[in-house]
């Protein structure tokens, strides 16, 4: 009986240890702010005051720390306060940067640098010294002024939606001609579709660009509208997303595309997941296009050949370089650059060419990928470390290598393996900043080293696989293993990898019951340094618990 009372009272001071025992990270991600405006720099303080009085001691921060050399004084002024909140709270100030899927730190520097698709062999004729893309005219939508139907049925699409109930010819709202296609009453679908779709033919590796005109009316959810080009087997050409306004009057809406090896994509615009209101459609065109957002650096060559190829001109004596001087890094309006002939070469008026360039992509909403084979990222990285080094000594860096949409299409990383160019891509910023920080940990979003995130094949529009990028980075680096629902897989993935864990959890939820679940999951994992309030949407109301959930912890 003693005996069994002595083993009681070891097993609840043990029990007493392992709750007293917190994580040692135990962080908030400031997402969402500048550094220039005062206000910027009060609501930042805010939070990490409040994350300090409820145990947190990290803040990790982005707000255009990897390109403070292109920085103003205002910028140094908010920075500096930053610096001092955290040190009187005993707060770790974490910087985060130099991501290659959102490559903006280096496009600042150079937009050129950023992921190139190929158009190949496209064919212009020079007209007063210029050359211009002669356009394939029978690449286009049939009927896409929708104004030839029989009832509500369109004449020219491989389908649209429910004609009759949820698609319908409307007459009296149009932006030109007779009619419109309007869409609505998108639940009585399952899906919330109200789809419109046609086959087109196209060229492979040539540009498209697409415009159609909506007008909406109480359309719910705002983001419901997409425009698509498809590739067989479902690729998707030119991710994007549009954030119309729930009710407005007729606007225009334009995507650019690339047929990669395509010829012959599907068209869809429409809605998915559509719970309410109207949308009107009109005047929906596809035409090919000429250079533009043309990149000029090694990796994307420009190249001009005579029609039969057999003579290939040279750039700065045949023609002028063909760059864009306000390439920024992309847009989707306005015209081609034209191709100047320069008059004491070789090209004259009349001749046809073909003419190859690569151009940039906006993924999503303004996503650029930056290409990893590139060596001006790298020295664009070294300088910038420089400064944050200088500046901030920080003991910890995040990197933000997660998302990266494209890859493996400009001559620069064309061919090589995806997964180990990320590997080496990663490695090299390591180096890097430990060439200023020798001893400094280092982070990155876990999603571009997990099979079971984003570390697979035919992802977005890589061309390649990131499989296997894991097996080429140091086992040191830290694997911030990101979402909202918990992801066990991910978990036990690098556990048995051997890769240090930061769980960045949270993810704009209205509690916390998903954050009580990754940490019930990570409970038995020796790897794990610590958790990261991670929102999205400037939401730090549930922060105090946050805390003081961690502070009670394992
Ligand atoms: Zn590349």
């Amino acid at each position: 009986m003693k005996a069994r009372l002595v083993l009681a009272c070891i097993f609840c001071f043990l029990l007493k240890i392992h709750a007293a025992e917190i994580y040692p990270e135990r962080w908030v991600w400031i997402f969402g702010w500048g550094l220039n405006k005062d206000s910027d720099v009060t609501d930042i303080s805010h939070v990490i005051e409040t994350g300090a009085k409820h145990g947190l001691n990290g803040a990790v921060l982005a707000a255009g720390i990897d390109t403070m050399s292109l920085k103003t004084p205002e910028y140094f002024r908010g920075l500096d306060a930053i610096k001092q909140i955290c040190e009187s709270n005993h707060v770790e100030l974490i910087p985060a940067g130099f991501s290659i899927g959102y490559g903006s730190c280096f496009l600042a520097h150079n937009p050129n640098l950023a992921e190139g698709l190929p158009v190949e062999d496209a064919p212009f004729v020079v007209r007063d010294g210029v050359g211009r893309l002669v356009p394939d005219e029978t690449v286009r939508l049939k009927n896409g002024g929708f104004e030839d139907f029989n009832g509500n049925n369109l004449k020219g699409f491989n389908f649209h939606d429910q004609p009759g109930e949820i698609s319908f010819a409307d007459r009296e709202i149009k932006h030109s001609g007779t009619a419109s296609l309007r869409l609505e009453h998108f639940t009585a679908n399952p899906y919330g579709h109200g789809r419109v779709m046609q086959e087109i033919k196209v060229h492979p590796h040539r540009c498209y660009r697409v415009t159609i005109w909506v007008k909406t009316e109480g359309f719910q959810p705002t983001g419901a509208f997409r425009l698509l080009a498809l590739a067989p087997h479902d690729r998707d050409l030119a991710p994007r997303e549009y954030n119309l306004p729930s009710t407005t009057d007729w606007r225009q809406l334009t995507m650019m595309f690339n047929s990669m090896t395509n010829a012959k994509v599907l068209l869809y615009a429409g809605v998915w997941d559509g719970k309410a209101g109207k949308i009107w459609l009109d005047d929906w065109r596809v035409e090919e296009i000429g250079p533009v957002n043309v990149l000029h650096r090694p990796g994307t060559p420009v190249t001009v050949r005579s029609e039969d190829g057999a003579t290939t001109y040279a750039e700065g004596k045949d023609y002028a370089p063909l760059m864009d001087p306000h390439l920024q890094p992309w847009r989707e309006d306005g015209d081609a650059l034209p191709l100047k002939i320069i008059p004491s070469g070789r090209i004259h008026n009349g001749d046809r060419l073909r003419v190859s360039w690569y151009h940039s992509q906006n993924i999503n909403d303004g996503q650029v990928t930056v290409c990893m084979a590139e060596p001006e990222v790298y020295e664009i990285m070294g300088q910038e470390m420089k400064v944050v080094a200088d500046r901030l000594h920080p003991k910890k860096f995040l990197l933000g290598m997660d998302e990266v949409r494209m890859g493996g299409t400009c001559r620069a990383c064309a061919g090589r393996n995806m997964g180990e160019l990320l590997g080496e891509c990663v490695t090299k910023q390591m180096q890097i900043i430990r060439k200023y920080l020798p001893d400094e940990k280092i982070y990155v979003w876990s999603d571009m080293f997990d099979p079971n995130h984003n570390a697979h094949g035919n992802y977005y529009l890589v061309n390649g696989d990131f499989t296997g990028s894991w097996e080429h980075v140091p086992k040191d680096l830290v694997m911030a293993v990101w979402g909202g629902a918990p992801r066990e897989k991910s978990l036990q993935f690098f556990e048995q990898q051997g890769f240090p864990v930061l769980v960045a959890c949270y993810y704009d939820a209205d509690n916390l019951n998903d954050v009580k679940g990754w940490l019930q999951i990570v409970r038995p994992m020796s790897n794990v340094q610590g958790f990261m309030y991670t929102p999205w949407t400037r939401k730090y109301g549930l922060l105090p618990a946050f805390g003081d959930l961690l502070s009670g912890q394992r």
